[in-house]
Order: C-alpha cells, then sequence, then structure tokens
C-alpha cells in the first residue's frame, strides 16, 4: 500500500478475530450504552493499536491476554479520521489479546449506523425501532470496529431491550433472560459465520412476523411493524422460492443460519443485504397483492431476490475494498433478473429489463460518465458507485457475457468462483479469472474493455463491399455534438449476434469484434440482418437507411426486445444530432399495432420528453395541440383495441401496458374521453380499491391529478395520510406532485421540508415536481432557496438522486442558473452525478434548439 492509501487504510498489524457485543438501546432518550470485548492478533509488536469509531464516547479500554496480562491503554479519539487510538506504553506483544471497551452512543435520525425510525401505530401512538444500516462505513457509528470489508470476523452480539420489544441480530437466538427488576431481557444471538463489519445488523422495536418457513433446512420469516402482516404474503413467497434458487445455481448451502426479511418505516436506501437479517424500505418488502400494480409487484420481488442473491455474493464472498462494490451490486442485480425470471417466466423479466439497460445507456452516453470500476482510496469516493452504472450497466454487461459464452458455461464459473473465495475477500478479477479458467475463453481480456473503459460502442451496420457482404464498425457513442473525436476511438470487446434472413433461411452468427471493424460474409444478399440478435448486448446499432428500411418492413420479425432496442437506439440518435426528430416519429407511427409494452415504455418517455423539451402550451392548454394530436394518433388505436377491461386469459403485462396508455392519453393525449371514464372509474376506487384493475390506478390517480383543483389536492393529501398500505402511500403522495396549479405545488414542496413526509421520501418528492413542467422554475427556486436545509434533512445518498430532476429543467436560462449554482454549491459527494444531470439538461436544451420547429409537422 502506498502512504497515501496508507492514510484511509487501518494498520494490519492487529486484526480482529471475534467480537462480543452487547448493546442496550434507549428507545426513550435515543442513546445506547455498549460494551464490547474484540479477540485480536497481534501480528508484531505494537505501541498503538488503531481501529475505527465515529460519534462514540469510549470511556474505558483494556487489554487481556491468557497469560494474565492486563494493559489500560490511554484512549485518544481522532474524529477527522473517524477512528480511535489505544496508546500502549510498553509494546503490546505479538499473540492473541482480548481488547475490552465499553461506550455510548447516539440513535441518531440520520438513517445510518444505530438510528430511530419512527411510525404511528393503530391507536396513532408514535412507536420507535432502533435499528441499523452500516454499509458502506457506519458500523463505526454503533461500536468501535476495524470497519473494512477484509477485516472479517465472527459477531457475537447481546441485545438488552424492554421485555414487550422484539430483538433481532444476524444469527438465530441462543438464549434470552429475563432482568425483571429492570423490566428488560437479555437476548443472545449465536456467531455469526465470519464477515464483514457492514453486514452486522441489529433491530429492536415492536414486531409481527410470519410464520416459519423452512426452505431446505433454512428458517425464513417476513418481519414487519404490528399490523402489517397482510401485506406479507407475496415477499415470503419470493424469499422462499430465492433461497431454493440460489442454493441450486450457486451449489452451494445458504451460509446463515436463518433468514429475516425485516420492513423498517424509515430507510435510506431500497434494502440492505446484512446476512440473514436483511432491512427494507416498506415499499420494497410490504404489498397488498390484491391492489398492487404490476410495476410495484415486481419491484418488491426484484428486491427481495436481490438482497438473499448476496448472501452468496457479497456476504459470503466479498469484495476486499470498496472499488469492488459494483461488481457485488451488478452481479446481485443480474441475479435478482435470473430468480425472479424463473419464479414468473410469464412476466418476461429479461425483457422488460430492457429499461434498466435503456437507462444505464442514457448516462453512459454522456461525456461525464465514468468507467464501471474505478479507483477507490477514501471510502466515501464509494458512494459515487451507488448509480446507475453499477446497478444497471454492470449487470447489462454480466448479462451479455453470459450470453456470449452460454449460461451454463458462466454459471460453472461463478461455482468455482465461490468455492474458492468463500469467508474471504476478493478482486474483481479474480471472477473474470474463475470463469476463464472453467471456461477456457479469454474473459478477463474481454471483461477489462467493459469496465475499465467509460461509454459503450455504436456499431454502424451497411452493406459491404459485395452485396451478399456486411460491414460492421464500432466508435463510441456520445449524445454531445461537441464530442472529444478522441474518445470516439475508444476499441471495446464487443460479443456481437446476427440474425439474418438469407435467400430462404434464418442465419445466426456470433463474434467478437475486438478491432474498428469488420465483414459477414452470407452466401447471398441478405433480406434483412439485425445486429445485437436476443437484445442482450451493450451497445447501440445503426443501420444504413436500406438495412433500416428492411426492417421496418419486417417488423414482426423483430422479437420484442429487438424493437425496443430499434426505437430506444433511434431515440438516442435524435438525442444525439445524428436522425432527425421526423424519423423517430415515423417510426412511432408503425407501431401503431404493437402490443409489447416495453416498446411502448420507451415510446412513451420519448412523448414525455419531447413535451419536457418542445411542448410549451398554447393559452389555458396542457400541452400544444400538435403534441396532443401526435400522442392520440400513436397511442389512441392501442389503447381502443385493450379496452379498459382486462381480458380472460390476458397476461399480466398488458395489465400494465392498458394502464401505461390510459395514463398518457389522459395526460399528455388530452384525451377528453379518457378523462372522463377515469373520473369515473375513480369514484368507484375511492369507495373499493379492488373495483378496477390495479395496472389502472396509478393512471387514474395521475391524470386526476393533473387536471385537479385545491379540493382534489387535499383529499388526494388525505388518502396519502390515512393510506392502508406503502405502495398506496407512494401513489399518493407521488400524484401530488403532478397537479398543475403552481399554488398546490408550492404546498406540496413545503410538505418535504416541514417533517409531513418522510426524509427517505421526500427528495423523490422534489424531484417528481421537477420533472412537472409546470413545477419547473419553482421547484428550482425552491432547492436553490432550501438547498442548507435540504442538506440537512435528507439522507446523504438522496440528494444527488433529487438533483436528477434537474435534467428534466430544459431551458437555456434555467441551464445557465444550475450550473451556477452547483459551482458555488460543490456537493461534497458525489460531484459526478451533478455533471451528468446538468450534461443531461444541456443536451435536452440542444434538442430543443434543434427540434423547435419540428412539433408543428409531428
Ligand atoms: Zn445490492
Amino acid at each position: 500500500m502506498d502512504p497515501e492509501t496508507l492514510s484511509y487504510r487501518l494498520p494490519r498489524t492487529v486484526v480482529p478475530d471475534k467480537y462480543e457485543i452487547r448493546l442496550e438501546p434507549d428507545l426513550i432518550n435515543f442513546t445506547f450504552d455498549g460494551e464490547e470485548v474484540v479477540h485480536i492478533t497481534v501480528a508484531e509488536p505494537v505501541r498503538q493499536i488503531s481501529l475505527n469509531a465515529l460519534d462514540l464516547e469510549i470511556f474505558e479500554a483494556f487489554l487481556t491476554n491468557s497469560k494474565g496480562a492486563t494493559v489500560k491503554p490511554e484512549i485518544n479519539l481522532d474524529p477527522e479520521n473517524e477512528r480511535v487510538h489505544f496508546a500502549i506504553k510498553a509494546p503490546l506483544e505479538a499473540g492473541t489479546w482480548k481488547l475490552q471497551i465499553k461506550f455510548k452512543g447516539l440513535l441518531n435520525d440520520k438513517l445510518h449506523g444505530f438510528y430511530r425510525s419512527t411510525y404511528k401505530d393503530a391507536r396513532g401512538a408514535k412507536k420507535i425501532i432502533a435499528t441499523t444500516q452500516f454499509e458502506a462505513t457506519d458500523a463505526r457509528r454503533a461500536f468501535p470496529c476495524w470497519d473494512e470489508p477484509d477485516f472479517k470476523a465472527v459477531f457475537r452480539v447481546t441485545l438488552i431491550v424492554d421485555e414487550g420489544l422484539t430483538a433481532i441480530s444476524n444469527a438465530q437466538v441462543w438464549g434470552e433472560k429475563l432482568l425483571s427488576e429492570r423490566g428488560k431481557k437479555e437476548i443472545g444471538f449465536k456467531d455469526t459465520i465470519k464477515m464483514s463489519t457492514y453486514l452486522v445488523a441489529f433491530i429492536v422495536g415492536e414486531f409481527e412476523y410470519t410464520d416459519v418457513q423452512i426452505v431446505d433446512g433454512t428458517p425464513v420469516r417476513i418481519v414487519c411493524p404490528p399490523g402489517k402482516l397482510p401485506l406479507a404474503k407475496f415477499a415470503q413467497g419470493i424469499a422462499a422460492h430465492s433461497l431454493s434458487f440460489f442454493n441450486t445455481y450457486y451449489g452451494l448451502k445458504y451460509p446463515g443460519d436463518k433468514l429475516d426479511l425485516i420492513a423498517i418505516p424509515d430507510f435510506a436506501f431500497g434494502a440492505m443485504e446484512n446476512l440473514g437479517a436483511v432491512t427494507f424500505r416498506e415499499t420494497a418488502l410490504l404489498v397488498d397483492e390484491k391492489t398492487a400494480s404490476h410495476a410495484e409487484l415486481e419491484r418488491v420481488a426484484d428486491v427481495v431476490a436481490h438482497e438473499i442473491a448476496h448472501m452468496w455474493f457479497g456476504d459470503l464472498a466479498t469484495m476486499s475494498w470498496w472499488n469492488g462494490i459494483w461488481l457485488n451490486e451488478a452481479f446481485a442485480t443480474f441475479m435478482e433478473m435470473l430468480a425472479v425470471d424463473a419464479w414468473k417466466p410469464h412476466w418476461k423479466r429479461w425483457e422488460t429489463f430492457g429499461m434498466s439497460r435503456a437507462s444505464a445507456f442514457a448516462v453512459d452516453g454522456l461525456k461525464n460518465t465514468r468507467p464501471i470500476e474505478f479507483p477507490v482510496r477514501h471510502p466515501g469516493e464509494a458512494q459515487a458507485m451507488f448509480d446507475v452504472l453499477t446497478y444497471e450497466k454492470g449487470a447489462s454487461v454480466l448479462r451479455m457475457l453470459e450470453q456470449y459464452l452460454g449460461a451454463e458455461q458462466f454459471r460453472r464459473g461463478i461455482i468455482l468462483y465461490l468455492s474458492k473465495h468463500k469467508y474471504s475477500n476478493c478482486e474483481t478479477t479474480d471472477l473474470w479469472d474463475a470463469i476463464e479458467e472453467s471456461c477456457k475463453q479469454p474473459v478477463r481480456q474481454l471483461m477489462d474493455s467493459w469496465i475499465y473503459q467509460e461509454g459503450h460502442p455504436l456499431i454502424t451496420v451497411a452493406t459491404g463491399a459485395s452485396k451478399n457482404e456486411i460491414k460492421l464498425e464500432q466508435r463510441r457513442f456520445l449524445y454531445a455534438a461537441d464530442s472529444d473525436k478522441a474518445a470516439e476511438e475508444t476499441l471495446f470487446q464487443v460479443p456481437i449476434m446476427v440474425r439474418a434472413k438469407v435467400a430462404d433461411d434464418i442465419i445466426y452468427k456470433k463474434l467478437l469484434l475486438t478491432e474498428r471493424s469488420t465483414a459477414i460474409e452470407f452466401d447471398a444478399k441478405p433480406d434483412w440482418v439485425v445486429v445485437n440478435e436476443g437484445g442482450h448486448g451493450f451497445y447501440r446499432v445503426s443501420y444504413s437507411p436500406e438495412l433500416l428500411q428492411s426492417l421496418k418492413n419486417n417488423l414482426n420479425t423483430l422479437a420484442p426486445i429487438e424493437r425496443f432496442n430499434l426505437v430506444n437506439d433511434t431515440w438516442a440518435a435524435v438525442l444525439a444530432g445524428l436522425t432527425p426528430l421526423s424519423e423517430f416519429v415515423q417510426l412511432a407511427k408503425l407501431l401503431r399495432e404493437e402490443t409489447d409494452k416495453n416498446v411502448w415504455t420507451v415510446l412513451i418517455a420519448a412523448m414525455q420528453y419531447i413535451e419536457r423539451a418542445l411542448g410549451q402550451p398554447d393559452a389555458g392548454k396542457r400541452v400544444s395541440d400538435q403534441l396532443s394530436e401526435f400522442v392520440r394518433s400513436v397511442a389512441s388505436p392501442a389503447q381502443k383495441r385493450l379496452g379498459w377491461e382486462p381480458q380472460a386469459g390476458e397476461d399480466e403485462l398488458t395489465h400494465q401496458l392498458r394502464g401505461m396508455l390510459v395514463g398518457i392519453l389522459g395526460t399528455l393525449g388530452d384525451d377528453a374521453e379518457v378523462r372522463t371514464k377515469a373520473a369515473e372509474l375513480y369514484e368507484k376506487y375511492k369507495n373499493d380499491r379492488t373495483s378496477v384493475s390495479p395496472d389502472l390506478a396509478p393512471a387514474l390517480l395521475t391524470i386526476l391529478a393533473q387536471t385537479g383543483d385545491e379540493r382534489r389536492f387535499n383529499v388526494f393529501l388525505k388518502e396519502f395520510k390515512e393510506a392502508s398500505n406503502p405502495q398506496e402511500e407512494d401513489r399518493y403522495l407521488y400524484s401530488l406532485a403532478a397537479f398543475r396549479d403552481p399554488q398546490l405545488l408550492t404546498k406540496t414542496l413545503e410538505k418535504a421540508i416541514n417533517g409531513e413526509v418522510r426524509t427517505q421520501s421526500a427528495p423523490y418528492l422534489v424531484r417528481a415536481v421537477m420533472h412537472n413542467t409546470a413545477g419547473r422554475d419553482l421547484s428550482w427556486k425552491f432547492v436553490k432557496d432550501n438547498w442548507a436545509t435540504i442538506l440537512k434533512l435528507f439522507p446523504n445518498n438522496s440528494i444527488t438522486r433529487m438533483c436528477e430532476g434537474v435534467s428534466a429543467l430544459v431551458s437555456e436560462e434555467l441551464l445557465n442558473d444550475t450550473g451556477d449554482f452547483f459551482i458555488k454549491n460543490e456537493p461534497k459527494q458525489g460531484k459526478k452525478l451533478i455533471d451528468q444531470h446538468l450534461e443531461k439538461q444541456a443536451v435536452a436544451v440542444a434538442f430543443q434548439k434543434r427540434e423547435a420547429a419540428t412539433l408543428k409537422t409531428l
């Protein structure tokens, strides 16, 4: 380690083997008392032991060894470096020692470390939960520790809590003792496996839980605040499936001794993969199956499968340092798709993953993108890794590799990797080496071009020197017109899958493009050619006009994901100024008969983008007449075909499509008939949540909000506060950002900082108002005016996510203003993300200038 890195890393001369931690949280005064015995190995005589501690009061420490020696060190807190140093006068002998520490800390309200979460019970009484969120480096706020992922150790936790409360930690309970005189009980948990500090968890509060379900010998429960148990069944189904799916896939049994999935009312992330005690925000775990939309159910399934995938990949085999966080997350995202796809094949999870891939493309085409992996010295730098490039691009690239090598070959590599690195730590390259070893292909070289280089290629496809030949050429895809030419020269190792119709045959080709260009020869001139066959490649495709026309003439021969990619790549070319908007409009009109939900998702997203950039309304209108006519001309035939009621035998994705089409017609489409019907259905929905299709309900709320007045605003606000499940709560909350009256939107924004909305949701509420064209100026003013409050109030990780709303502020004036603001108010973390949002905004403004006149010709 170089000296600079060393300043961020603890010395390796003293290593923890086991922690015995005893904690007593005080849920009234929001503090906790702690005591720990750390069994350490001292490799060489030392005069100082340094470990991590933050916001802890440490008032006693001593060392003992088996020979009976006792040493009382001097305690030196070092808050700046988040450490405590124990200074010892005479060098401490090498060997094993016990380090005993007494400390005190705060149950904070910042949703990190050991923190408190608040909710009201059925009778309206305020209740407190004490819970933890340690990743990346907040275990040090709960107990002094070697808070780096490769200091793996065994944890034995004891919690002292009020008699009436439930306490949960990573392992099973081994014993419970009443401390009657104090009205308390002491709960002892069994030893954990050897694991990293960021995976330790303690949760204390009033909870209910499902009956224990035994899955391949492991007890599984869903745990939630009282009254919410009826919402736990769906999660239990996917949890049991995932556990058994991964037991088989990884060829290695689940490493914990039980698995609890716990819903926490205040939670900064989606969920956290604490071994055996996974914590979730409520919307990601609890759901009413009867009234939830497909998207809401899919989210729960995804997150549950994702966290359980981590139990092996992340928890059992762990990255050595935070630069490896991307692989941890990308891999869990990839595995979540596999598990959900196996659970409900008719959800076509790999096809709907197209939208996730698209969101990664949207960032990765910016000049301000970053390589998937980058060097991380200070752990804070790793915060920037929790983004779409880690999760979605990372998972896309893994899927591309898996499809190129073959699913079984890929899996054998994973099994080898886990068997080599279980209970220990490793580097990204160890995974490629394991796959390479098992499948005998140059995986490391291939993956390095995707992991350490930023961006992705655009593959241009044209007829080659002879008419039987097609020529493929790669260059990096960038949105910005003033792109650096040198950047475009980047070469990737691109797994290319091709399907072509040649004479009467369908021909498949697979190749690895490592050079700038290559040619594929067929026996005759192909009728049509699909590049990125199957749709799993992380690259964009641009066909010559002739080849594009042949595909447009044969749209039905494309798989839905291939049509999705065709639309999405065309739209990206429009934003990059490579293709005129009119070309996209023409393609959209060809897709009126489209039945695939994903293709519609990208069409509808493009319509909304056009509105933000070009849709200046005529006086008194919601959007310009031209835009609403265009929306109706494309979406209306499909909506009429589907009707309002789900048909017998229809799949769930079609239910979802119905809701999407109604939503876009009732908003941007300005469709009077749809609006009237939506209002009618809402009257029924109000009294009986099961009276309309669950996939229609979110669209109804959006339409009613967009056309609603103050009276309706107050009704929706009340519904938000009294919602009976987390999904409904979210729907009504975000509908408050969809009203059009500036005064109502101002009220919505105020609620984000006045305590009416949980800080876990408030940043996203502000972002939603920024995406509303009627709230554009006032939401930006709100962010600027309240910046200090926002920084103080909202969870750290959410600030840059809120700022994503900047990309929707499409005007030259706002572009200048946002740029100036972030120069003066550079966020401590996530500057890269802010630069990305600003660049997206600039791309939109450039599109606005280029295509301003096109709207009239839609
Ligand atoms: Zn994860």
